[in-house]
């Protein structure tokens, strides 16, 4: 006998039809369940003041609501679409329809938490439930916890109780879909009949944003554009491991976009790399892909556990790192930002961040080491910039990157490991393919010159058509130099760590 009358489902970052906790639990729990989705605008006016009306975030959202609410109406449901703050219009929708309870899928940032927790204050009282599920993770919060019972700061332990946990259940129970479709009558059928699913859905305009180059990126929204890159993806993986280290080549599975929108569920994807394990010439591609999920899961965790990351250091000693500012930190924050420090590598990364709003994981490691060990900029700066950029933004990755690379994360490079710019690129994009798809203007040079251009001959510079400091910018800072200057600025944390 379902628990209650009518319920209903938000959806957030979880947008899709199936494996989906919540929606799995609303229609086992309830005999009608409605579902919403809420363009925030606790989350959208900021953008919009900030004058960023073009977001391919946004644009990815509303193709995927369009998607989620047609594959509803296919079910027998449909979406309720209302544009607001969140916080005020759930509690009144779920009093308007009546509902007994809210049900939804845990949210680990710290803004979220603490508008889920006054939604569900305002909705208690009110007399309805709140029933909030784990589903955007395999493990959450203390359910992976060391010996002594404590979070772990350190991922290699972590990954290892992590598998342990998984293997113990053979990967079943926590990897297992949540069905929905054999539950589906109990879906509430759309409040509205339009003629086209969409009609119930503001346009993008309605909300105030514009189209970008989203589709001209063959970046497919929604559940089935999640569908096609994993079809894409499976044949690879077993190659992932050699691949995913050099930005020209199709190493990585591009789905972290999908993964940050749920357009896609976690459980699908390490279930199919967790099976994989065992086949034969695939099985190490598979593991290494399996261990990059384990360390979103690991970032989530330290997110909840660690709240203050978001503003600090994870190590405090690393708080007293004293950053360069005023004007000139601007302007070489802004070079950076604009792809025009002088370093192929570097600015070719900025270059597909600011066109495509993707940048490849090697690339990440390399443009933030850069921005903070080489320009002596504060990572928050770098942070903010690709929060503002970044397709698949994600809180907990997204600030576990930068920390990482600042050295102030748990289980972060150390201080001491600066990466060099230029063998990096000699490394990673060998014959400078990557380089020469974002600055075309360096094509003309050959070996190793397209690495450091300053190093190339004025003649082989003139041939190639390059004029330093006109066509491509000198290099802002010596790397060797700004290396000394790294290490006494770090000076501070050596300190306290030798004390
Ligand atoms: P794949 O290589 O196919 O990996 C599969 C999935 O594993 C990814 O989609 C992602 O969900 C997860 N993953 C992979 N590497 C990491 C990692 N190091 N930490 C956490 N999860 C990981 N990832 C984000 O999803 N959002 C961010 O905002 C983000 N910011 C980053 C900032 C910095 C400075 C750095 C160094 C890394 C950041 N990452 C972030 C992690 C990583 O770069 C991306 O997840 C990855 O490049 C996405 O491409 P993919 O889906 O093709 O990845």
């Amino acid at each position: 006998m379902p628990q209650f009358e009518k319920s209903l489902l938000w959806f957030r970052r979880d947008l899709r039809v199936f494996d989906h906790a919540a929606l799995h639990h609303a229609l086992k729990a309830s005999k009608q369940v409605f579902c919403v989705f809420v363009f925030d605008t606790d989350i959208l006016q900021p953008l919009l003041d900030a004058g960023l009306s073009a977001d391919r975030r946004v644009e990815f959202i509303h193709a995927s609501i369009v998607e989620l609410d047609s594959e509803l109406r296919k079910l027998g449901g449909g979406l309720i679409v209302r544009h607001g703050a969140a916080r005020h219009e759930i509690p009144a929708l779920a009093a308007q329809l009546g509902v007994d309870a809210v049900f939804t899928n845990h949210d680990y940032e710290p803004q979220a938490t603490q508008r889920d927790a006054e939604v569900a204050n305002a909705l208690a009282a009110d007399g309805r439930q709140w029933r909030s599920f784990k589903d955007q993770v395999i493990f959450e919060r203390d359910e992976i916890l060391t010996l002594a019972n404590q979070p772990f700061s350190v991922f290699t332990p972590y990954k290892n109780a992590w598998m342990k946990r998984l293997a113990a259940a053979d990967g079943a129970f926590f990897l297992q879909p949540y069905p929905i479709e054999k539950y589906a009558s109990q879906l509430a059928p759309s409040p509205t009949s339009p003629t086209s699913p969409a009609d119930a859905i503001p346009s993008l305009a309605a909300l105030g944003f514009e189209t970008t180059n989203l589709l001209d990126l063959k970046i497919t929204p929604g559940m089935s554009g999640a569908a096609s890159l994993l079809e894409d993806f499976m044949p690879r993986i077993g190659q992932y491991g050699q691949a995913r280290d050099f930005p020209a080549i199709k190493g990585p599975s591009y789905l972290s976009v999908h993964l940050r929108f749920g357009t896609i569920s976690i459980r699908t994807l390490a279930r199919m790399a967790y099976q994989t394990l065992h086949q034969g010439s695939a099985a190490s591609g598979a593991a290494v892909w399996l261990s990059e999920l384990t360390w979103r899961d690991f970032y989530f965790m330290i997110l909840h556990h660690h709240p203050h990351v978001a503003q600090r250091a994870f190590k405090p000693d690393y708080d007293a790192i004293q950053w360069e500012s005023g004007a000139h930190a601007e302007s070489l924050f802004q070079a950076w930002c604009d792809g025009r420090t002088g370093y192929p590598l570097v600015d070719a990364a900025m270059l597909q961040l600011n066109q495509s709003g993707y940048m490849h994981n090697r690339l990440r490691m390399v443009v933030a080491s850069f921005l903070m060990k080489d320009l002596g900029i504060d990572w928050r700066w770098g942070e903010q910039y690709f929060a503002a950029k970044l397709n698949d933004f994600d809180l907990a990755a997204n600030n576990g990157g930068w920390q990482w690379a600042a050295s102030s994360g748990c289980d972060a490079q150390p201080y001491f490991r600066i990466f060099n710019p230029t063998t990096q690129s000699e490394k990673f994009d060998a014959d400078g393919k990557f380089i020469r798809r974002y600055l075309p203007q360096l094509a003309g040079l050959t070996g190793k010159h397209i690495h450091a251009p300053w190093l190339a001959p004025l003649d082989e510079l003139e041939k190639a058509g390059i004029k330093l400091g006109k066509n491509y910018p000198l290099p802002l800072v010596q790397h060797d130099e700004a290396r000394k200057l790294t290490l006494q600025r770090y000076a501070v944390v050596k300190k306290v760590t030798d004390e």
